[in-house]
């Protein structure tokens, strides 16, 4: 078997603070006192299960406790270093991280400094780690739409300068998705890609609400678009790309298990699919582990997982060299000897 460490591949789903160590996140708690929930020390990684409301809720609460041990400068530069030193060893080329300001915003001078910060911090992990990446800056769907206005304008204000995109978040039954069609339209406008959550806790009927109201270029998650053969054939057609994060979704309950996530059947309907990991720190695998999972229950080959990398690198937001160099080390990668 090929090492799936060494396929190239791009990463275009992860959250800003889940993508912390689980080591980094018991160090600074306990540096700074803050006592953790047993699901984030001994019994980590968390069960969380169950698609229903307090499922969320527990997943929500938890991602909130991550957020509050960053607590400093350094702390955000060692979180984006470190994501870019395990996103380099899990073999991507290129990272997409989606950051909501809004809730940094009182501990680091408002949501433009807390933004100068991250781009600071993505720039000099590059320079540590040679790892590419760009953010995503992502609304938040349980806020007031006004807010995510404000938070398309400050992506507007900063694209081309470390963010290419913009995205909403959060619990996809909450918050009406028709109410920030006008933020995604200055995002939009702005020439941002944009890049929603749909389709992971509601199904097709929600996907169409985005895909008429957001204009997405990509889904998050938009998996559940495999329950209706006509909507997968237009988002085939239209070519919207899924960011479909398996762990993600056996954790959150979406599916069962791993051998459930539809992936195969939104490949050969001709969807493209970049596999992501969303919030390593709670569901406990990074980039590499979503192929190492769809291998290991689904019997994925090397040329499809090669095919993966392969749509991930496509539809990614990095630039053409990077792009072509990529989809040429994936060919490399596929002539290697099985072993
Ligand atoms: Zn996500």
């Amino acid at each position: 078997m090929r090492s799936i460490l060494e396929l190239p591949k791009a990463h275009l789903h992860l959250h800003f603070a889940g993508s912390m160590r689980h080591g980094t996140l018991l160090e600074l708690a306990n540096r700074d006192g803050i006592a953790l929930p047993a699901a984030l020390t001994e019994d980590w990684p968390p069960t969380l299960s169950t698609a229903d409301e307090k499922g969320w809720f527990r997943f929500q609460r938890l991602y909130d406790v991550g957020r509050s041990v960053l607590n400093t400068e350094d702390d955000v530069r060692r979180l984006v270093r470190e994501a870019a030193e395990d996103d380099r060893e899990d073999g991507s080329v290129w990272t997409e991280m989606q950051v909501d300001p809004s809730g940094y915003a009182a501990k680091f001078g408002g949501i433009t400094s807390f933004m100068e910060l991250v781009l600071d911090a993505v720039a000099e992990a590059k320079r540590a780690t040679g790892l590419d990446m760009s953010i995503v800056i992502a609304a938040n769907r349980i806020r007031h739409p006004l807010d995510a206005r404000t938070l398309a304008r400050l992506a507007a204000k900063f694209a081309g300068r470390g963010v290419h995109a913009f995205g909403l978040s959060n619990d996809e039954r909450r918050g009406d998705t028709e109410d920030f069609a006008a933020a995604f339209a200055i995002a939009e406008r702005a020439g941002l890609k944009l890049v929603p959550h749909g389709g992971e806790l509601r199904g097709p009927a929600h996907i169409r609400t985005v895909l008429d109201h957001l204009h997405p270029q990509r889904l998050g998650h938009g998996v559940r678009v495999a329950e209706d053969p006509e909507l997968l054939q237009r988002v085939v057609e239209s070519g919207v790309a899924l960011e479909v994060c398996p762990a993600s979704n056996v954790s959150l309950g979406v599916y069962a298990s791993i051998n459930e996530v539809p992936v195969r059947a939104l490949k050969s309907a001709g969807a493209k699919v970049a596999l992501g990991s969303d919030d390593p720190l709670l569901f406990g695998t990074r980039l590499a582990g979503q192929y190492a999972l769809l291998r290991a229950a689904q019997d994925f080959t090397d040329v499809e997982l090669a095919d993966l990398a392969r749509d991930s690198i496509d539809v990614s937001y990095a630039p053409d060299a990077i792009k072509i160099r990529a989809l040429r080390e994936i060919d490399a990668w596929l002539s290697l000897p099985e072993n």
